[in-house]
């Protein structure tokens, strides 16, 4: 026998449900508070559960899910900022051109796990490669912010890599002739030995297979392949 079909206003009310349940979900606010200075934000709790970290520290039983509140001490406001409104879905990062903002944003949004943000900044670092060269004072300071074995280390010496290589005239020191990247080089070469290790290997191997009796130069990180520098879970490359 056919089950009985609802009255119009049976369903009306079961529609009238649903909407409620939206509505009281979407509006139930997580105050978050950012830094050392608690600098604070209000936030939906539907747009923070996207993040797996912020849904797992609200999930039944947590403190932070009965007080409605996340302390993010650890953190940099304006980190958070941009994984915030990315969470909002503003997918493209602004960050004019601070590659030390790009980086911390990158380190944030890996701990909390949002590779997509992660590609996101990579891709505008890349760019921000592009239009200006890469200073290797800031090269520096990005390889030692970010996780060992990250893209974002690889990125750091593929750049340096390709414009020592294609304005090596500026990164050179002949004795009283320093071109205007030379001071900063040694500089890296002397805080960084780690990272003037993975300089070196990578212009080795360069010299020896990639470029073996060849006059061509490496590839530009910023033309690279746009997966090359991404971070892909479970091997998913993006759509
Ligand atoms: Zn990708």
């Amino acid at each position: 026998m056919a089950e009985k079909r609802p009255a119009e206003d049976e369903v009306d009310d079961v529609k009238a449900k649903k909407r409620w349940q939206v509505f009281a979900h979407a509006t139930s606010i997580i105050k978050v508070y950012v830094g050392k200075d608690k600098v604070d934000y209000q936030v939906h709790e539907s747009v923070l559960v996207q993040c797996s970290w912020f849904k797992k520290c609200l999930s039944s039983g947590m403190r932070e899910q009965q007080e409605k509140k996340i302390d993010l001490e650890e953190d940099d406001a304006d980190d958070i900022d941009i994984l915030l409104r990315w969470l909002y879905g503003e997918k493209e990062v602004n960050v004019e051109r601070d590659i030390l903002r790009v980086a911390s944003a990158y380190n944030t949004a890996d701990k909390y796990r949002l590779p997509e943000l992660q590609n996101a900044l990579i891709d505008t670092a890349r760019k921000i490669c592009v239009a200006h060269r890469l200073n290797p004072r800031e090269a520096m300071i990005v390889w030692g912010g970010a996780p060992e074995g990250s893209k974002l280390r690889t990125l750091m010496v593929n750049q340096l890599h390709y414009d020592i290589c294609t304005s090596s005239e500026e990164y050179k020191s002949e004795g009283e002739k320093v071109g205007p990247y030379g001071r900063e080089l040694i500089t890296l070469m002397e805080e960084k030995p780690d990272m003037a290790h993975a300089l070196y290997w990578k212009m080795h191997k360069w010299a020896n297979t990639g470029n073996r009796n060849r006059q061509q130069t490496p590839v530009n990180p910023g033309t690279a392949g746009a997966c090359f520098y991404h971070v892909h879970v479970d091997g998913k490359r993006c759509a």
